[in-house]
């Protein structure tokens, strides 16, 4: 039988603000006269918005982050409301330039954390790659506003060829993020070339991009970027939406254009207070996403950055959005909650506590509607069943990096902060009871590798009668 195809969705009816109605049509679904005209200044942005005094007052300060804002997102904001969700993530207000307790300029330690300028490595098999500094527009919580947005930042060459460097001789990397910044800015040839050299090295699986350009300028999302981006497959794409108003449909087409060249299309949230704190927002948003073929992945605890002070929330607040997703709408459409380890320990889940307490055989849970029930677990399971099967994959290294993981499999058996030892040793000189040979008295029989071969030696010797 023939299969059937669908066919595309037809282009939609072009949103935009009444300044740009005369407009032709072409110029408008360009992308480049989309960057060309971007509204920067107090000046220009109040041709299309009445601008409040407090956003005005930032819009003339001094060393602000950088202002750009698309002509096709300054169409979706709402001209005469301050409290517009999509105003407040891209025009700034006096609050942005007010400090506030625990905030830095690099809050998850990424330039500490990069082996060659602009590559974080920080998860055991993969990397997030920064290849520009620029963005379509700039959101006012910017994690990176440390770099975006200055044109003097930006990576060079050299620096790039030290990226991809770093990648072919590190074969544990088997997932490469690209960021910034926005890749999807760059020309077309660039991308398609940085595509190519991470697609040539063998040991990279899957390549992915995270993005804002879809959200900022879906026109980008042409058919020759989906030409390009097919043939480096397994090609991944996240982009960034925080609120339904976002979801248009030229995003909408745009998304139908990309899952159509076979890429899997995420989301990534940030928590912004005035945004989207809300159960109901955030349960809309998921479901305006799932039906334009797009998987809420991560909704992000907003960082401790200059100038996001007043986007910040409780992280009590998130984990209430979840309780407000979690069961209530499908599992697919619910994001994993997470706080980015400010110090650059990467990301953490938080989630509403579903256990409510345990004993051997038993596990009591409840569910989101507060129904409480046990799991009877099995009394005759055998966790060495699986040993040859498990035997037959390949072990990927982790270096330093095992975790708690360490301790489950055995390899170790505590873990301990560093100069832990030396504090209990209270500067105490060797003496008989801790030195030498005798430091074996502290070595758990069976745990790992060394220690299995002494657990071996053990057991083999001859038993005294
Ligand atoms: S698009 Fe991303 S990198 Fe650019 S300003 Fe927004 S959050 Fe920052």
């Amino acid at each position: 039988m023939k299969q059937q195809t669908t066919q595309p969705m037809t282009e939609p009816v072009y949103t935009r603000a009444p300044y740009w109605q005369d407009v032709p049509d072409a110029k408008w679904m360009d992308w480049r006269w989309q960057m060309s005209n971007r509204l920067n200044t107090a000046v220009e942005l109040e041709k299309v918005i009445n601008l409040t005094d407090s956003e005005r007052d930032a819009l003339n300060a001094n060393n602000l982050f950088r202002v750009d804002i698309t002509p096709y997102f300054a169409s979706l904001i709402d001209p005469d409301d301050p409290n517009c969700p999509v105003r407040k993530q891209v025009i700034p207000t006096a609050r942005e330039m007010v400090p506030f307790q625990s905030m830095m300029e690099d809050s998850l330690a990424e330039d500490k954390h990069s082996p060659v300028p602009g590559l974080v490595h920080r998860y055991p098999d993969r990397v997030l790659m920064l290849i520009t500094t620029q963005c379509a527009s700039y959101c006012r919580y910017c994690t990176r506003s440390r770099i975006v947005g200055d044109p003097t930042q930006t990576f060079s060459r050299k620096e790039f060829d030290a990226q991809i460097e770093y990648i072919e001789n590190t074969p544990q990397i088997r997932d490469v993020l690209l960021s910034g910044g926005d890749p999807m800015v760059l020309a077309p040839k660039q991308l398609d070339m940085i595509l190519g050299r991470l697609r040539a090295i063998p040991h990279v699986e899957i390549i992915r991009i995270g993005s804002r350009v879809p959200v900022f300028l879906p026109m980008r999302v042409n058919a020759e970027f989906c030409d390009t981006v097919q043939k480096y497959h397994p090609f991944w794409l996240n982009i960034h939406v925080n609120h339904p108003k976002e979801i248009t449909p030229e995003l909408a087409a745009a998304m139908d254009r990309l899952t159509r060249a076979g890429v899997p299309v995420g989301n990534q949230s940030v928590l912004l207070a005035g945004v989207n704190d809300s159960v109901h927002i955030q349960r809309k948003l998921v479901h305006d996403l799932v039906k334009i073929r797009v998987r809420p992945y991560y909704l992000y605890q907003c960082d401790l950055v200059e100038g996001s002070g007043h986007f910040r929330t409780p992280v009590s607040k998130g984990i209430e959005i979840i309780e407000g997703l979690r069961g209530h709408t499908s599992g697919y459409a619910v994001p994993t909650y997470v706080v980015d380890a400010p110090g650059g320990g990467g990301k953490i889940p938080v989630m509403p506590n579903y256990v409510l307490t345990q004993a051997p055989g038993k596990v009591v849970l409840r569910n989101f509607e507060g129904f409480i029930t046990t799991y009877a677990e099995p009394t005759d399971y055998d966790p060495h069943e699986i040993e040859a099967q498990d035997k037959l994959i390949a072990r990927r290294p982790e270096p330093g990096q095992e975790g708690l993981l360490k301790l489950l499999d055995g390899e170790q058996m505590y873990i301990e902060p560093q100069g832990f030892s030396d504090v209990r040793a209270r500067g105490g000189a060797e003496h008989r009871l801790r030195s030498g040979d005798i430091a074996q008295k502290w070595q758990p029989l069976g745990v790992g590798a060394i220690e299995q071969e002494q657990e071996t030696k053990a057991l083999e010797a001859p038993k005294e009668e």
